[in-house]
């Protein structure tokens, strides 16, 4: 089966972020079909469109056999493993999941839309990507470094 190339978003916000994001790597890393992770540094921002403390953001890169789809399901089983809950949309969580890229592919179903449709409008995910991937190209809208300066306004620091 082919492998691609997949870039996944991690966010927390609640509880001891940092522990959870470790933890959510770590899970990432254990995914069958799954091998070469990476993962950015970690950057805290201020809650866009959300309430409560600081997230913790990080963007991880791996090759896999995964389908998009079986993809989604393993990042949503991760997710609830860390308690998640949707009281209401945007609500602070435990642990958010994205699917970023999928290769060079455009892809929109009913439960999945890649690239992720406002990843281009984060600087919680463009930072991260281009601090791990500089070259990389988010289809539809072009290079990270390209849509960086838009994000410019938005705080950002990176935790070392
Ligand atoms: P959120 O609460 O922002 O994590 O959104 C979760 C919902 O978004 C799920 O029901 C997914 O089916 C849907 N979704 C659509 N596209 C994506 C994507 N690229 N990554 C993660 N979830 C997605």
């Amino acid at each position: 089966m082919t492998e691609t190339l997949v870039y996944v978003g991690l966010g927390a916000n609640l509880g001891d972020a940092r522990s959870v994001l470790a933890a959510a790597y770590a899970e990432l890393q254990r995914l069958p079909q799954t091998r070469g992770h990476r993962c950015s540094p970690w950057f805290r921002t201020a809650p866009i469109d959300s309430s409560g403390p600081d997230y913790l953001n990080a963007v991880a890169c791996f090759d896999t056999t995964l389908s998009p789809q079986a993809l989604l399901d393993a990042l949503q089983r991760i997710e609830s493993a860390h308690g998640r809950e949707r009281p209401y949309r945007n609500a602070p969580r435990t642990l958010d999941l994205d699917v970023l890229l999928y290769g060079d592919q455009s892809i929109a179903t009913p439960t999945l839309s890649v690239p992720h449709p406002r990843m281009h409008l984060r600087a919680f995910v463009l930072q991260p990507l281009e601090a791990l991937a500089p070259e990389a190209v988010i289809p539809g809208r072009g290079p990270v470094s390209t849509l960086l300066p838009s994000v410019a306004g938005q705080a950002i620091e990176r935790v070392d």
